[in-house]
């Protein structure tokens, strides 16, 4: 289980998203017309991954069991085990994540045929 955290921008109490810089769709148009700097890319991309607020979007997060964070709870007037007890609701896909998935799904299924073709 990932460890809570308080957004000091919004007061969002719970996990973070993870956001990687760069465009999915530059990095899969260098994959498709030149593999090397897609692969380049693709490291930059994987090593470039922050935590951001699930609601805002802000990078401000704070763990609720630091002070700051104790002081960003105490500030909505709620304490620890309150924020601790209260329930996410389950992950859901971003549009972006489910065609990403897709397109995946898609290169490796065009692979294994270039690949059962060739022998
Ligand atoms: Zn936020």
């Amino acid at each position: 289980m990932s460890q809570k955290l308080i957004c000091s921008a919004c007061g969002h109490i719970g996990s973070s998203k993870t956001a990687i810089k760069g465009n999915g769709l530059i990095e899969l148009v260098l994959w498709l017309c030149f593999i090397i700097p897609g692969i380049i890319y693709s490291i930059w991309r994987s090593f470039s991954r922050y935590k951001t607020c699930k609601k805002c979007g802000s990078t401000n997060l704070i763990p609720l069991d630091s002070p700051i964070g104790q002081k960003v709870l105490a500030e909505q007037g709620k304490t620890l085990e309150q924020a601790l007890a209260e329930k996410e609701p389950p992950r859901k896909y971003s549009r972006g994540e489910k065609i990403m998935i897709c397109v995946v799904v898609v290169v490796v299924i065009a692979i294994i045929t270039l690949i059962a073709n060739a022998v």
